[in-house]
């Protein structure tokens, strides 16, 4: 059966898509670690829009959402994403794959797909709404993916996409840096150690700029060997006593929020455009609390008392949120080939070894990226 357009199915021609079913770890409900389940008999994923392709998942890549997703996070806003009628039941996301990054072979194509085809080494980030890459096949939408770095395996590759669409949603999106304007901008990353941090230092460093780099002292050599001009070591004392001493910023990137607020924006020139970002932000814990209507009017009320407050002071205060976008990541490839930006991969799993990966996830101090070997 093979429809055309909108809201139709297109049954699987090929051997392997004559399968109904696939390997997967799932959830069934939120919770800690033992809810994830592996299943032979995971629904196989289909093309429901012509502009849909199915990837063979050869390795995947988890990060802090993921832990948080397992455990309910977000829920009522992926909830309103998947089905903004709200036709469906509570709990109809059931059996839920998570993981977020996926890097494998293009199987199956939609009918208005004319970028790719099967065979093609593609990478993504895969929307949190969407099921994710813990699984052996996962579907996307053609502007969602993006061909995969041809210096990279498939692990290595992995690491990359969540983080980087992240940091480039934020820092070019939000905070306006492009390749031209960024020598001479001198740029703090907070929580600079992780898998944001460790992309966001080689990113703002292949384009120019001077970075200051926040990071417990045992993660000043990584940082370092990233890029970062000077480093700053919060174990050692409140961050902010040594980062007053510096010339002001013309961009914060947050990567830890909290207490950090209270004194980052101070950090930042006045009245030239100067923006502090954070990633750690209220909005899906309102609409998980509050639900999505009340959730929303606090996180609008919230932000902008926040935005207004700082712009009187003659700068910028913004919220950064990750965005899929295959055309960010053709850029990022393009960088990855050209030897300005690797992979930090700290922990390396097998696909029978997913709940320990999110065990590794939840002890924290990342250092770069966990991997997942799928196939
Ligand atoms: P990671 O867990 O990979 O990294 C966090 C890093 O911060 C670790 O290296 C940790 O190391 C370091 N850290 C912790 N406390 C501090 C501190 N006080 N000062 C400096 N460094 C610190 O997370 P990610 O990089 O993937 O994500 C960063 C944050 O951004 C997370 O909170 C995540 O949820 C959020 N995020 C938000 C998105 C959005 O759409 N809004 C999208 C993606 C991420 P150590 O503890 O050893 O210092």
């Amino acid at each position: 059966l093979v429809g055309e357009g909108r809201g139709t199915v297109r049954r699987l021609q090929t051997s392997a898509h004559r399968r109904t079913v696939m390997p997967a770890w799932v959830i069934d409900k939120y919770g800690s670690n033992e809810v994830l389940r592996f299943t032979k008999n995971a629904n196989f994923p289909i093309i429901n829009y012509p502009n849909e392709v199915i990837v063979k998942v050869h390795a995947a890549a988890l990060n802090p959402l993921d832990v948080s997703m397992r455990g309910g996070y977000g829920a009522a806003t992926f909830h309103m994403m998947r089905d903004p009628l709200n036709i469906k039941q509570t709990g109809s996301e059931f059996p839920l794959i998570l993981g977020r990054d996926v890097s494998g072979v293009i199987m199956e194509c939609g009918l208005n797909v004319t970028y790719y085809r099967p065979g093609d080494e593609v990478w993504a980030a895969i929307p949190p709404w969407k099921q994710g890459s813990l699984a052996e096949f996962v579907v996307l939408s053609g502007n969602e993916v993006s061909h995969k770095p041809r210096t990279m395996d498939h692990l290595q590759a992995a690491a990359i996409p969540y983080v980087a669409a992240t940091a480039w949603s934020a820092l070019v999106t939000t905070g306006g840096l492009t390749k031209d304007n960024c020598p001479k901008k001198r740029i703090l990353i907070i929580g600079a150690s992780g898998g944001v941090g460790t992309f966001a230092i080689q990113m703002v460093k292949a384009w120019g700029a001077h970075v200051t780099a926040v990071c417990s002292q045992n993660a000043e050599g990584l940082v370092r060997g990233l890029g970062a001009d000077h480093v700053v070591d919060y174990t050692a004392g409140p961050p902010e006593d040594q980062l007053k001493a510096l010339d002001k910023f013309d961009l914060i990137l947050d990567n830890v929020g909290g207490g950090t607020e209270k004194w980052a924006l101070d950090l930042l020139r006045s009245w030239s455009g100067a923006k502090y970002i954070t990633m750690v932000t209220p909005f899906l814990r309102n609409t998980d609390a509050l639900g999505i209507a009340d959730g929303m009017m606090r996180t609008g009320v919230t932000v902008a008392t926040k935005m207004f407050k700082h712009l009187s002071q003659g700068r910028h205060y913004r919220w950064g949120f990750f965005a899929p976008s295959g055309r960010a990541l053709d850029e990022v490839a393009e960088m990855v080939d050209a030897g300005q930006i690797r992979p930090i991969v700290e922990h390396q799993f097998s696909f029978a070894q997913v709940p320990q990966a999110f065990q590794q996830l939840e002890r924290g101090h990342a250092r770069g990226k966990t991997v997942v070997n799928v196939l």
